[in-house]
């Protein structure tokens, strides 16, 4: 990229990824900046599930899955055809299994809310779940079914984010940001270990880090399917979740300094939200004002509220 880019992005996560594809399908000069590689974060090691039932009791962040997942169903197909990379996506049947009675009754408040982006969600008793999985253990009480529960590789998912964001001039560029520069209040530029790139108008999608303890899942998908035990273990894959306190993403305008955006805190559904994430702070940042979804609610000033 020779001139100055128009707007640059922190982090090539499938947030950072997704907000480059719509910005840059709106005519935005892109560029991504990653201390590591495209996908070398969270969006690496996701398990890449696109569950369709509520997420929580707020209603912000059902209507941000909902949103999310009607928008992936179209994404998704048009992605493979636009860069050829195979996202593995899949829909089948889904059942998410309940051990304990606090589960049972989980299972059953879910099943009698709508489904999210049009599923059809149903209770089975331990028996009639057994029916369907033979596998499931006797210690199964019953689960949620659904009737479309989608998957992808959520590292080719984020790769074909990138090609696609690519193919619409999006370009990509190994760098740590280390710093922002800034001049009355507006950003002038990012700070990188190789020297600052001029810009007035920056998206942080940094993700964050933790881990996983993989004993502790290995007990738990043995409680679920005791076969399993005769299974080799073939990879193992940790890494973080970048999770707000609320569960909530924020996605904003910093409050401090004018040109700097958020699109962060998407916690253990970063890649289900990539594409409403994406394309509602695509919108924020080219419109002011986005269209997708309402801007009040995934602003960090919800913390301060709640706190007064
Ligand atoms: C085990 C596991 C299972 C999961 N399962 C699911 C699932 O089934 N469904 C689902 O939707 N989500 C799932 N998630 C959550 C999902 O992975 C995350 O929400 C999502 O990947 C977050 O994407 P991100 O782009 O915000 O962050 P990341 O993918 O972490 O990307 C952030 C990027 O920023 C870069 N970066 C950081 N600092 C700098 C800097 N200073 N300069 C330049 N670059 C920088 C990093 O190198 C990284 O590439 C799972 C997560 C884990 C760990």
């Amino acid at each position: 990229m020779t001139a100055s880019p128009e707007i640059v992005i922190v982090g090539a996560g499938a947030i950072g990824c997704a907000t480059a594809y719509y910005l840059a399908r709106q005519g935005a000069k892109v560029l991504v900046m990653d201390r590591e590689a495209i996908g070398a974060g969270a969006s690496f090691h996701a398990t890449g599930l696109f569950s369709p039932w509520r997420a929580s009791s707020n209603p912000a962040l059902n209507h941000l899955f909902d949103t999310s997942l009607r928008l992936s169903q179209e994404l998704l197909p048009r992605l493979k055809e636009e860069t050829g990379v195979d996202t593995f996506y899949q829909v089948a049947q889904g059942l998410r299994v309940a051990l304990r009675a606090e589960q049972v009754e989980e299972g059953k408040a879910l099943a009698a809310a709508p489904g999210l982006a049009g599923a059809k969600l149903a209770y089975l008793d331990g028996e009639e779940a057994r029916r369907l999985e033979p596998r499931l253990s006797p210690r199964v009480l019953g689960a949620l079914w659904c009737d479309r529960f989608g998957q992808v590789d959520s590292y080719r998912h984020t790769l074909a984010l990138a090609q696609a964001a690519e193919r619409s001039g999006a370009q990509f560029q190994a760098r740590q940001v280390t710093g922002l520069e800034r001049r009355a209040g507006k950003l002038t530029g990012l700070r990188t270990t190789t020297g600052v790139i001029p810009c007035e108008r920056a998206v942080l999608a940094m993700g964050a880090w933790s881990a996983e303890a993989r004993d502790r899942l290995i007990e738990h998908a043995l409680s679920i399917i005791p076969s399993l035990e005769a299974a080799q273990v073939v990879g193992q894959f940790a890494g973080p979740r970048p999770q707000s306190q609320d569960g909530l993403p924020i996605m904003r305008p910093a409050p401090t300094l004018s040109g700097v955006y958020l699109n962060t805190g998407h916690g253990h559904s970063g890649i289900l939200l990539a594409a409403a994430s994406g394309r509602h702070v695509a919108e924020m940042v080219i419109q002011g004002s986005p269209s997708l979804l309402k801007a009040e609610p995934y602003l960090p000033m919800r913390f301060v509220a709640k706190q007064q």
